[in-house]
């Protein structure tokens, strides 16, 4: 039987119904407009797109918007300068640098400036270690629209096996602690990971997040399993997941498409740690 496809397109539109409704919730009682300002180095052309797009969201949402388009030649004081500025500015709750930045600029640098309260990007190490330590943190977004996708299927993620395939910062490793929070018994897998096939068809709950077109095929899944395809690869014929879908969707439970998956959960949740965190310290 096919999987059934968890529609992340649907579930953000509602996400992000619901943040505008709140928002102006906020504004009728005379409270604080959520503002979140993203800056741009350079002018890469994906990057570009997804500031276009944040900047939409945002407006649509009702938020309090700011975009700081800064030339490649800015330098790294300058723009440490811009984010301090920008932890001090009153009408803005969430701070965003686009990655990845400029060779010259030192990311870690940047993500240390931002004021762990305006991480909406939840990368400082502060939000981090709070989300290890189980704390109220600012949580990354992919993982936080990963987490919602998985719920919205019904099924139970306590004692089931979830595999993640990579371990970054911003994906991997963050998802990966938030589905131990919800009890799920989680192996990660990387580039060095022995047999991948062996750890991936133990799960009961699947996530790709590496970057290589279809790595993940048919016989690489459980029966049943939801899988989540986070893979962003963009090839002359389109934009492709990691999981080899037409293969896949014939043995999974539930699957996430790409596009219209992942992707669109992500600015949701952007726009939701915009409001929990102008809700926190506005
Ligand atoms: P990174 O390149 O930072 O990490 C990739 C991970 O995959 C690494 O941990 C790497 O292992 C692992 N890996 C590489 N090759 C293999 C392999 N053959 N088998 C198993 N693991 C492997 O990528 P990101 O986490 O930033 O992004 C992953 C994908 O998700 C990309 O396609 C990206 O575009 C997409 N993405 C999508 C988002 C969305 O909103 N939909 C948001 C963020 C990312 P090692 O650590 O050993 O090098």
């Amino acid at each position: 039987m096919a999987a059934q496809i968890i529609d992340g397109k649907a579930m953000a539109a509602r996400i992000r119904a619901r943040i505008k409704e709140e928002v102006a919730a906020l504004k009728q009682a005379g409270g604080v407009v959520p503002g979140l300002a993203v800056v741009l180095v350079g002018d890469d052309a994906a990057s570009q797109i997804y500031v276009r797009s944040k900047e939409r969201a945002c407006k649509a949402a009702g938020l309090h918007s700011e975009v700081y388009r800064l030339p490649e030649s800015t330098g790294q004081a300058q723009l440490l300068q811009l984010i301090q500025r920008l932890n001090d500015a009153p009408q803005i709750h969430g701070i965003l640098v686009q990655s990845p930045p400029p060779a010259h600029i030192d990311e870690d640098a940047v993500i240390r400036t931002i004021s762990p309260d305006k991480d909406v990007d939840g990368f400082h190490v502060v939000n981090v270690g709070r989300l290890c330590a189980g704390q109220p943190a600012l949580v990354s977004c992919t993982p936080r629209g990963i987490m919602a996708l998985i719920r919205s299927t019904g099924r139970d993620i306590t004692g089931k096996v979830a595999v993640v395939v990579g371990r970054s910062n911003i994906v991997g490793k963050p998802v990966a602690q938030l589905l131990l929070q919800a009890n799920a018994t989680v192996i990660v897998c990387h580039s060095r990971t022995a047999n991948l096939a062996e750890m991936t068809r133990q799960a009961d709950i699947l996530v790709a997040a590496v970057g290589k077109k279809g790595l993940i095929s048919a016989d690489m899944v459980k029966p049943g399993a939801v899988v989540i395809d986070v893979g962003m690869n963009r090839t002359q014929d389109g934009l492709f997941g990691d999981v080899d879908y037409e293969g896949v969707s014939q043995v999974a439970g539930f699957i996430t498409p790409v596009p219209g998956g992942v992707g669109p959960m992500t600015i949701a949740m952007l726009l939701d740690n915009t409001l929990q965190a102008a809700k926190a310290h506005g």
